[in-house]
């Protein structure tokens, strides 16, 4: 991994003071098992976020961390819940909330996977599972709980997830967490957490209003920011396809697929009637494709995340099933499949957030990535403003595109 470049030396970030920078895993003074954990999931060397944010993060001071899509966020507060807790108390110890189940069960996995050599219990707390799984799993002692807000809630509420002994509340793709949607649920929660909990909010996006909102629930935090001109990725080509009308999106879309097939793709809808109907059609024209959103049986949605991710193993295999995804936002932020290396917005998204979250499913960690913006006439207004705001710059996809992905 130590070839792939993560823009360390390129990276600029703004802090809101001199913030150590640590070179080295060993620099960061962390517990022999933890290290070792982090050796054997083939981490050499600490990304330009985690190289500036753990150490605020383990000092327990309240911090702000931005940093580009697929740079290790996720690494990042989960190497430092690691470095915080103690193991030998069964009891949780570090509340991970995060807006979909699926970013919440891909955390747990990684705190277990970074935490192997360690004993950690880490348990994921979501909607659309077993009530009395959940109860079984708390009762008997989480040291760290990853979760989405109802079901958190809903557990501390009914004093099975006992909150006496949380000491950290990390909020992943805190900007959507703290959106109308869902920042009343926050609060819920927020309240029934000790006084000192030590607050730790991340995402690749942090609007002006989300950071204003921050005083409200941090305590002189640490920020380390990404100017916005900075935050898309150059490993990810941006592209659009003037595609007119809305009619003549689906016959551009049948034209990609053998480019969609030669790695890994996800297809972006705005609503789940349109990923329901985009499938089909799909489908009725021989493609094959998978299709996943948020009006789907958690056994389902489950079923199809482990299958797309198996995807990233099985790339010699072409038209597999598990090789381009049809979703809405819900997959937007978060989901890392290393192997995804095209992103298409069939529709535009509704918000600049989104745009940058969308086509950050690609170019994971310093790979390459390209995202097709199929374009209609109304739509050309949306994407001008989404180049002029990230300052960056999508050209009209040249014939060899395949050669990019
Ligand atoms: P983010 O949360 O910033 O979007 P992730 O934490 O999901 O990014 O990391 C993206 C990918 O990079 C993941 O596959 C992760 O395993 C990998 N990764 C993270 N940190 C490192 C590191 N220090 N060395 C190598 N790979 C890393």
């Amino acid at each position: 991994m130590a070839a792939l470049n993560t823009g360390d030396e390129k990276l600029v970030f703004e802090s809101s003071e001199n913030v150590k920078v640590a070179g080295t895993f060993e620099q960061l003074g962390l517990k022999e098992d933890l290290l070792r954990g982090i050796y054997a999931y083939n981490f050499e060397k600490p990304s330009a976020i985690q190289q500036r944010a753990i150490l605020p993060i383990v000092s327990g001071r309240d911090v702000i961390a931005q940093a580009q899509s697929g740079t290790g966020k996720t690494a990042t507060f989960s190497i430092s819940i690691l470095q915080s807790i103690d193991t030998s108390i069964r009891e949780c110890q570090a509340l991970v909330l995060s807006p979909t189940r699926e970013l919440a069960v891909q955390i747990q996995n990684v705190i277990l996977a970074l935490g192997d050599y360690m004993n950690v219990q880490c348990h994921a707390c979501i909607g659309g599972t077993s009530i009395g799984e959940d109860i079984k799993k708390l009762e008997y002692g989480q040291h760290v709980v990853s979760g989405t807000p109802g079901r958190v809630f809903d557990m501390i509420r009914r004093r099975t997830l006992r909150t006496k002994n949380i000491k950290m509340l990390v909020l992943d793709e805190s900007d959507e967490l703290l959106n109308k949607g869902f920042k009343d649920q926050i609060y819920d929660i927020y309240r029934y957490l000790p006084p000192a909990t030590q607050v730790v909010i991340l995402s690749a996006t942090l609007p002006h209003d989300v950071l204003e909102m921050t005083t409200k629930f941090m305590t002189d935090p640490i920020r380390i920011l990404v100017k916005r001109d900075e935050l898309t990725l150059e490993g990810i080509r941006q592209f659009f396809v003037a595609v007119e009308k809305e009619e003549f999106k689906f016959e551009t879309l049948t034209d990609l697929y053998d480019t969609l097939t030669i790695t890994q793709a996800v297809i972006f809808c705005n609503t789940k009637r349109k990923v329901d109907w985009l499938t089909d059609k799909m489908r009725d024209a021989n493609f094959t494709v998978s299709s996943m959103h948020g009006d789907m049986p958690q056994k389902e949605r489950d079923a199809i995340m482990s299958e797309f991710r198996s995807g990233s193993r099985q790339v010699s295999i072409p038209y597999a099933t598990n090789r381009v995804l049809i979703t809405t936002d819900v997959w937007a932020r978060g989901i890392d499949v290393q192997n995804v290396s095209l992103v298409i917005n069939y529709d535009l998204p509704s918000n600049r957030e989104a745009y940058l979250h969308r086509i950050g499913r690609s170019g994971r960690f310093g790979r390459k990535g390209v995202a097709i913006n199929f374009v209609t006439l109304e739509d050309v207004r949306i994407l001008r403003d989404i180049e002029q705001f990230y300052s960056t710059v999508i050209d009209e996809m040249p014939v060899g595109v395949a050669d990019l992905v």
